[in-house]
């Protein structure tokens, strides 16, 4: 019998650590520094494992980013004596609203909006240097990893490590010459920091319920890039370091808005947020970053400058109404993956690092009390609920909600919530799942285009999809089974073309999915995996949760450095 290419006769490498973190994000690096320092203060010997399934630490991490050092000041007070790489110091912040023409400058900005004693930073550089920490104290990091698979006890209650995906399938499953089976990794404890819409959380999720009782994951898309600006151009007051807009291209009507950050060396980083709950099929979030590039305001601002890197990764919404539960038997979740993530303030690095050395704390107590039963991990939930991520996060409980408001109305219940301390008048808000929200074409008011703007691209500061997608660095094995399952091809083109006109050709940012035509008008819907940036844009967002995002084999995707 075979399953993916291996025997189950053959044997399987098993490695066995105290503690294992799966994902090289802020959560989990700050996690796995935290329990080092405390075993070390401990005297303790302990054996810790973090892998990750980009090719290095850092090359799947994008961000904006600014960072609020609450979390890092915990866990490293020294932390710029010890070379944290900041690209500027201080925030200073201007927020607008954009007309397609115009902007109109806010006039309050709400405090939560204030980025005073905050850093900016690239994410891809701050968790590298994170990972060389890490591994100072003594943590394996192992990149080019990607966890494959949860194993459980044999009662299948107990989570007991994972499996890596193997390495060197073909894409009909059959063993290349360079074939690696994938190894398991057994721990007292697994701690999984995927970040948003983990696909291990994801099957934890559906075995053991963490997510029974919640309101469902929501999320937002983002495309972001690094540009070199000429040294002569400016914001529009010299000292602003962060911008901030919302309106144009989406209106009141869609979630979203822009960011544009100072960074160091004449560049800026640029990026747009399209919340995924959208309803207009043929919104399209890559045209959307386009046209908000294209205002005047931020035209100006890049003008005559040059894209280095490009990318594009989701983020988790839903925030407090749709944590899930946090520790069962032999495991914890931290950070986006248990949407720590405060959408109030578009920030979640603070709130994942905390998570990540509140586990780590807890499963001190748990090494020393040789008990690693949600007994013991519980005590991780507890501590969440006594931390500053639970004020937080509950101060934002109904915030994503409010904002998904047409029209102005979002204002007064934006406003209700602010002096209420998040409650607002109703509470909480519903939320409704992504994948739902979309409106079919018998049911749209406007035809739909007839064909993609092409919003005069120079190839240069205005990029398409796949020279973005060059930037972005990613590339994958083409020769292994494709990582996006669709367990359903028939309805892509039965269902999915005549009501939505295959949306998934709009929201992926990437061109991973195309449509095809043959000689005889037949349409079907092609692939383009090895396009994959890992967003996961395309599971969450699909009308019919047709399509499934595993991870490809370890090291594939993108190589950020700079966002
Ligand atoms: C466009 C954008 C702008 C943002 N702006 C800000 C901001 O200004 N300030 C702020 O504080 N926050 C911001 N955030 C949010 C912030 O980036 C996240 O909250 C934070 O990175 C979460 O950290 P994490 O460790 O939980 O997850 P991540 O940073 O996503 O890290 C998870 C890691 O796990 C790896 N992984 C996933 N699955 C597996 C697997 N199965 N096996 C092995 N490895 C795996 C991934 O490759 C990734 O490296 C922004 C996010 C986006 C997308």
């Amino acid at each position: 019998m075979w399953t993916r290419g291996i025997s189950m006769e053959e044997s399987r490498e098993q490695l066995e650590f105290d503690v294992l973190f799966v994902g090289g994000g802020p959560a989990n690096l700050a996690g796995a520094i935290h329990l080092m320092n405390m075993a070390q203060k401990a005297g303790r010997e302990i054996e810790v494992c973090l892998v990750e399934k980009a090719e290095s630490i850092g090359s799947h991490s994008l961000s904006g980013a600014i960072l609020d050092p609450l979390a890092l000041k915990e866990l490293m007070p020294d932390y710029l004596d010890k070379g944290c790489p900041i690209e500027e110091r201080q925030c200073r912040d201007e927020f607008y609203y954009l007309t397609p023409g115009g902007k109109f400058k806010v006039p309050y900005t709400p405090r939560y909006m204030h980025n005073d004693g905050c850093h900016i930073i690239s994410l891809s550089k701050y968790c590298l240097w994170l990972g060389e920490q890490a591994e100072e104290l003594g943590v394996m990091v192992f990149p080019g990893f990607a966890g494959s698979e949860v194993l459980y006890d044999e009662d299948g209650k107990r989570i007991i490590g994972i499996r890596t995906g193997d390495k060197g399938i073909d894409k009909d499953g059959n063993k290349r010459p360079n074939f690696e089976p994938g190894v398991d990794l057994m721990a007292k404890v697994t701690v999984f920091g995927e970040g948003s819409k983990g696909s291990l959380i994801r099957e934890v999720g559906k075995k053991l319920g963490i997510f029974d009782g919640k309101m469902p994951q929501v999320f937002e898309t983002a495309i972001k890039e690094v540009i070199e600006i000429p040294e002569s151009n400016s914001f529009p007051s010299p000292d602003t370091t962060v911008l901030h807009t919302f309106g144009h291209p989406l209106g009141l009507g869609t979630k979203g808005g822009g960011f544009l950050y100072k960074m160091k060396d004449n560049r800026v980083a640029l990026g747009f947020v399209v919340g995924l709950e959208y309803e207009d099929p043929f919104l399209e979030p890559y045209q959307a970053f386009l046209s908000f590039k294209k205002h005047p305001l931020i035209a100006g601002i890049i003008q005559g400058g040059k894209v280095l890197q490009q990318g594009a990764k989701t983020l988790p919404a839903g925030g407090f109404y749709t944590m899930p539960k946090l520790a069962v038997d032999g495991a914890v979740f931290v950070g986006d993956s248990a949407s720590t993530l405060n959408i109030q303030r578009l920030k979640g690095v603070h709130t994942a690092m905390k998570s990540g050395m509140l586990a780590a704390e807890t499963i001190m107590t748990a090494l020393e009390k040789e008990d690693f039963t949600s007994q013991t991990l519980d005590q991780y939930q507890q501590k969440v609920a006594d931390s500053w991520i639970h004020k937080e996060l509950y101060a934002a409980r109904n915030f994503g909600q409010a904002l998904s408001k047409k029209g102005f109305g979002k204002f007064i219940t934006i406003g209700a919530q602010y002096i209420s301390g998040g409650r607002g008048f109703v509470d909480p808000m519903p939320i409704h799942a992504d994948s739902a929200t979309l409106t079919e074409l018998s049911n749209l008011s406007a035809n739909p285009p007839e064909s993609p703007d092409t919003q005069d691209l120079d190839g240069k500061l205005y990029l398409d999809k796949l020279t973005g997608l060059y930037l972005s660095g990613t590339s994958h094995e083409e020769n292994q089974p494709c990582h996006l399952v669709i367990p359903n091809p028939d309805l892509c083109m039965t269902e999915c073309y005549d009501k939505y006109r295959s949306p998934c050709t709009r929201f992926c940012p990437a061109q991973v999915y195309e449509l095809e035509q043959d000689d005889n008008g037949s349409k079907r819907l092609k692939l383009n995996p090895s396009n994959c940036l890992h967003c996961k844009t395309c599971e969450i967002k699909d009308p019919y949760n047709n399509i499934i995002w595993t991870c490809p084999e370890g090291g594939g995707g993108p190589k950020y450095s700079i966002v």
